[in-house]
């Protein structure tokens, strides 16, 4: 049986309309005789609202509590879900992730899948069931996980790469993915096609679209993704591992603003520094983005580095605990920086990209504060209160108006 997986973020759950929506979305796939396994995220800001209340009672509230609660989220869309696909006629039996067969680690709050135990779901698409999986979750030793914020995209690739799926629909509030954010740049043009290289780091650097740790793994199976709206029926953006017949180097652009940077300033100048400071962000689980070592006053270094903000707190204790040991004389942490990119393929081969970028930014009144590069990006900090204004500039550039 060929098989079609349809995965539908919070907002194309959202309500009863919405949900009626996605339900005839599933029946009409499933009228064309293929098996449809969807895959549903918490309505709305569900997820959202039930952290909230959890604080409400407890501030500090256990992970594995925590993981039984936002769980519940995502049960809830997929049995509201298969009820609004029966009602259109079509037969369907909802699933939560542990009937489905998600086993994770052990991880409350940051799980990872370790096996995909697929003969519940086999067994109901056989008997002409369409199934309806809540996503974002596992289970581990009899206790409900979840695989971290945006999981439900992990959830959908893990499963269409299980079942041998032809295709992994990702169902949105945009119609595909852009060169720019279309909430936020208007003249954003939507893409037919991007790599899994490339989507990837438009993920990573703030897209908005799709989870980043999904895009990896449906490289690894080789998953053929499809970025669609779920307000109509325009194809959307299929992702891929190449795209032969147009090899061209720009692919987007990006914008994170969930980002932080933290300096030290005048750190010794011996070996063994860096290695101290990231081994040890490395050992709380804290990904750093951005490194920028340089020459500071007195024959001493500055290192610089960007992390998600909402583990900027963390990793500045962990900056003021290793003070002493790295020498430092002044650490900073600045919150309000955002991240714009460029994304393609083979960026730094050619000398114009960086030189248009840098020209673009101060055309608008921009100041750069860290640069990084790679072959398939370019990125620079710039205050927060800009970040708007350099991804327009940065766009336009490259991509017209
Ligand atoms: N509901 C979860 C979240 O908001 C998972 C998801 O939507 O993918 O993070
Ligand atoms: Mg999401």
């Amino acid at each position: 049986m060929e098989i079609t997986v349809m995965k539908f973020g919070g907002t194309s759950v959202a309500n009863s309309d919405r949900m009626t929506a996605a339900a005839q979305k599933i029946a009409k796939e499933a009228r064309r005789g293929r098996g449809v396994v969807a895959v549903v995220s918490a309505q709305g800001k569900l997820t959202d609202e039930l952290i909230a209340k959890a604080k409400e009672l407890n501030t500090e509230p256990t992970l594995r509590e925590m993981d039984a609660l936002l769980s519940a989220g995502e049960q809830i869309s997929s049995s509201l879900l298969a009820m609004a696909v029966a009602a259109q006629g079509v037969p369907s039996v909802a699933m939560s992730g542990w009937q489905a067969g998600f086993v994770t680690t052990g991880s409350f709050g940051s799980a990872r899948i370790k096996k995909l135990e697929t003969e519940r779901v086999t067994a109901a698409l056989a008997e002409g069931k369409t199934v309806i999986v809540a996503g974002f979750q596992g289970i581990c030793d009899g206790d409900i996980t979840t695989l971290g914020r945006g999981g439900s995209d992990t959830s959908a690739v893990a499963l269409a790469a299980a079942l041998g799926a032809d295709i992994c629909r990702i169902y949105t509030d945009v119609d595909g993915v852009y060169t720019a954010d279309p909430r936020v740049v208007k003249t954003a043009k939507k893409l037919d096609g991007i790599t899994y290289d490339e989507m990837f780091e438009m993920a990573s650097l703030g897209a908005g679209v799709m989870h980043n740790r999904s895009i990896k793994l449906a490289k690894k199976y080789n998953v053929p993704l499809e970025v669609r709206s779920s307000f109509s029926d325009l194809e959307g953006t299929i992702i891929k591992e190449r795209y032969p017949l147009e090899e061209k180097m720009i692919r987007g652009t990006a914008c994170d603003e969930k980002t932080a940077k933290i300096s030290l300033v005048g750190v010794s100048n011996i070996p063994g520094i860096a290695s101290k400071l990231f081994s040890t962000l490395k050992d709380n689980n804290i990904h750093t983005d951005m490194i920028i070592q340089s020459l500071g006053a007195d024959n001493s270094w500055n290192i610089t580095f960007t992390i998600p903000v909402d583990n900027a707190e963390r990793a500045l204790y962990i900056a003021h605990s290793l003070r002493n040991e790295v020498g430092a004389t002044r650490i900073d942490c600045d919150k309000d920086i955002a991240k714009v990119s460029l994304i393609g393929t083979g960026l730094m081969e050619n000398p114009e990209i960086p030189a248009k970028m840098f020209a673009a930014l101060t055309s608008a009144g921009v100041n750069i504060q860290m640069i990084s590069s790679s072959e398939i990006r370019l990125s620079v900090v710039v205050a927060e209160a800009d970040a708007k204004k350099a991804l327009s500039a940065v766009h336009e550039a490259f991509f017209g108006v």
